[in-house]
């Protein structure tokens, strides 16, 4: 059936429905979403059908399109197009102005990291909430799958709350370095961005909410991890409240203060952490300090990590 065919078909369903719509509108959009985005023309159906019966919700065919949701853990394909039903579980700051937003999508059986592109100007996802999201295609990249949202993707905020499985870990180790960028923070209060100098890559000049956390690495004596303490957990593992980081700062006039404060707390410290994997991160939920080492184990570690950094 050629697009043309498909277009008069549409059009005849949204007349028995009692609504006009020109085929030429159809035929546009079942055009742009197969040429331009490379959409399965299966997918294009459901989304021209979908777009339309938007336009006149009274009348009930959306409906009748059922959407296949893909489950993530299935995911194992590069370069196919999907839907998801699934919430947002973390959202990281976009490293180019190309990028809108990336973070973590979750359902019932993993999460997956998703890129939405400045261009395809898409509604901004909130974190936590939980989203129909249709029209995404899978990337790989060095195995690890992610999902990328485009001017041809849907989203829709869900009522329900999507069950997130994540991957929990535990390991055991200590903190060899506090990475830059942690200490007292300012945040984007739109999009939660951390924002440079008053200026956020999104939003521009915007007047930041202060914020405090930990990039930390730890190292259990085989490997190192990059650990992230949110601010509950920094304040628990430094003792610096975010009241007293922002006394210090302004005191000192300098930022950067509460970040020198926290490493003196935390380096060659033993701890217990349990958190959440991201490819990237394990976002720590919670955490016990152990005995500490002697000297002597403290040296070895320090020695090891000298080596590597
Ligand atoms: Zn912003």
């Amino acid at each position: 059936m050629d697009l043309r065919e498909l277009a008069e078909d549409i059009r005849a369903r949204f007349l028995e429905q009692g609504v006009t719509v020109p085929t030429s509108d159809i035929e546009q959009r079942l055009n742009s979403l197969v040429y331009d985005f490379k959409v399965p023309i299966e997918e294009a159906r459901r989304s021209v059908v979908s777009y339309f019966a938007k336009l006149h919700p009274k009348e009930g065919v959306a409906s009748e399109t059922e959407v296949i949701y893909a489950k993530i853990a299935d995911i194992n394909t590069e370069d196919i197009w999907i839907n998801l039903r699934v919430r947002v579980v973390q959202l990281w700051e976009p490293n180019s102005p190309s990028i809108a937003q990336v973070g973590l999508l979750g359902d019932e059986t993993g999460t997956i990291k998703f890129t939405s592109w400045s261009n395809a100007n898409l509604p901004i996802l909130r974190d936590g909430q939980s989203y129909s999201i249709r029209n995404v295609v899978t990337k790989s990249w060095q195995g690890r799958f992610s999902v990328s949202l485009n001017k041809a993707s849907e989203i829709a905020p869900l009522d329900e709350e999507v069950a997130v499985g994540r991957a929990e870990e535990e390991i055991s180790g200590a903190i060899i370095d506090v990475q830059s960028g942690s200490g007292l923070v300012k945040r984007c209060p739109e999009c939660n961005r951390v924002v440079v100098k008053g200026h956020c890559a999104e939003h521009g000049e915007v007047s930041g909410v202060y914020d405090l956390r930990v990039k930390g690495v730890l190292d259990n004596g085989e490997i190192v991890s990059d650990v992230l303490f949110n601010r509950e957990m920094t304040e628990r593992l430094t003792g610096i409240t975010l009241e007293a980081a922002k006394e210090m700062a302004m005191e000192a006039l300098d930022q950067n203060v509460a970040a020198d404060a926290m490493k003196a707390v935390v380096i060659g410290r033993y701890y217990r952490v349990r958190g959440n994997k991201t490819p990237r991160w394990l976002l720590i939920t919670d955490f016990e300090e152990l005995p500490k080492m002697d000297e002597d184990e403290i040296d070895a570690v320090l020695k090891r990590a000298q080596g590597r950094l």
